[in-house]
């Protein structure tokens, strides 16, 4: 039986159901996908899952996931006995007994039963108790007139069920920070579509691998739309050239990536795009830039990373595991980066730019 916790879900007042049921759900689609068949169940405040130990890691790993403790049930008169079995053989410099009492109607209080079972320990094993910093937590939950005895708690990523807040298309470039502002939209209960536009380089399957690996946080596999990115950036391109523009390649071709994500956003009922983008991180990327191409596109963008830093971006890429698929494959620089990049660019060039863009029908 594997016991998970849930938080932000249980403040949401009035949606409060809808999202217990939503996290279950997700949870079972997880487990299902890895061949293991568990119930989720909600039971005050906790969703309980007959699944084997090994799904805690899973479970894990689901938006809306606070923590998840493998445990055993069993009446609580039986616990004594279990754990006698159970803590044989260990030998920790300290211990502690927390109980969460999650049914009232259970009539000894939390407290009681952490000097009960601590004083049974104490007499059993002879280890010194340490309610600071204990070597060994033993867990007990009261649900339901059970108890659920466990021993570690695994961190879940938290957030919010996938499925709960719309759907989102993601612009997946194969670098490090855009796998990054994908988990966490998930993470925030976005349902996530991925595009990629593809350059016939290594940066599409570094993006193959990464929609795998967010599979992981993610109840449905995550739709990957990979779009030829020459096709679509050769309108533009002829109309920069004949205006003797190639320095705005960089914000000129963002903005054909945007409108584009926009267009499958509309086909698919998604309701933002979502990019990498981190202020200041690269020459490109500079207030006025994403100001340019923010206002080139007639939809929502959205730069969850906009004011990260590197390594607080590079520090979530290793935890959630997508850095890796970043190393797996050498770094292609963009054949269309020109030698100068417009960083501060003029609004009036900008207008010139996409005044052509328009007499050529691109935009
Ligand atoms: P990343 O680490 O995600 O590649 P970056 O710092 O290299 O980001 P840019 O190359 O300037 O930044 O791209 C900014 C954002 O534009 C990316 O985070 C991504 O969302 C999107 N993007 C860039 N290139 C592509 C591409 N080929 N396909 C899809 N999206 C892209
Ligand atoms: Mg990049």
């Amino acid at each position: 039986m594997i016991i998970v916790r849930y938080g932000e879900i249980a403040v949401k007042g009035g949606k409060r159901r809808e999202f217990e049921r939503k996290l279950a759900g997700n949870i079972e689609k997880a487990l299902k996908r890895r061949g293991i068949e568990g119930r989720a169940e909600v039971i005050r405040g906790r969703i309980l899952v007959d699944a084997p130990d090994n799904a805690a890691e899973i479970i894990a790993k689901v938006p809306g996931v606070v923590s998840v403790s493998p445990a055993k049930v069993m009446p609580y008169e039986e616990v004594p006995k279990y754990l006698k079995e159970a803590l044989k053989g260990l030998t920790p410099r300290s211990f502690k007994v927390e109980t969460q009492r999650l049914d009232k109607t259970f009539l000894k209080t939390s407290v009681e039963v952490n000097k009960e079972i601590g004083a049974f320990v104490v007499k059993e094993f002879g280890w010194k108790v340490d309610l600071e910093n204990p070597e060994l937590t033993i867990g007990i939950e009261i649900i339901n007139g059970k108890a659920y005895v466990f021993f570690e708690k695994i961190r879940g990523v938290g957030g919010l069920p996938v499925g709960t807040q719309g759907k989102v298309v993601v612009l997946l470039s194969g670098g490090i920070d855009s796998p990054v502002a994908a988990f966490l939209m998930l993470k925030r209960g976005a349902e996530v579509i991925a595009v990629h536009f593809d350059q016939g380089k290594n940066a599409r399957k570094v993006v193959e691998k990464v929609v795998e690996i967010l599979n992981d946080y993610s109840p449905e596999p995550i739709e990957l739309i990979v779009e030829n990115h020459f096709e679509i950036l050769k309108p533009y391109v002829i109309a920069l050239n004949k205006l003797n523009g190639r320095e705005w390649t960089c914000v000129v071709c963002k903005v054909a990536m945007l409108r584009r994500a926009a267009e499958i956003a509309k086909e698919n009922g998604a309701l933002g795009i979502v990019t990498g983008d981190s202020l200041g991180q690269v020459a490109s990327q500079t207030l006025t830039n994403l100001y340019f191409e923010t206002m080139s596109v007639d939809f929502p963008v959205h730069r969850p990373l906009l004011g990260f830093d590197k390594e607080e971006i590079v520090s979530i890429a290793r935890k959630i595991k997508t850095y890796d698929a970043f190393l797996e494959y050498p770094y292609c620089d963009c054949p269309f980066r020109p030698e100068r990049v417009v960083t501060q660019g003029k609004l009036e060039e900008f207008e010139k730019i996409r005044a052509e863009l328009k007499k050529e029908g691109v935009i």
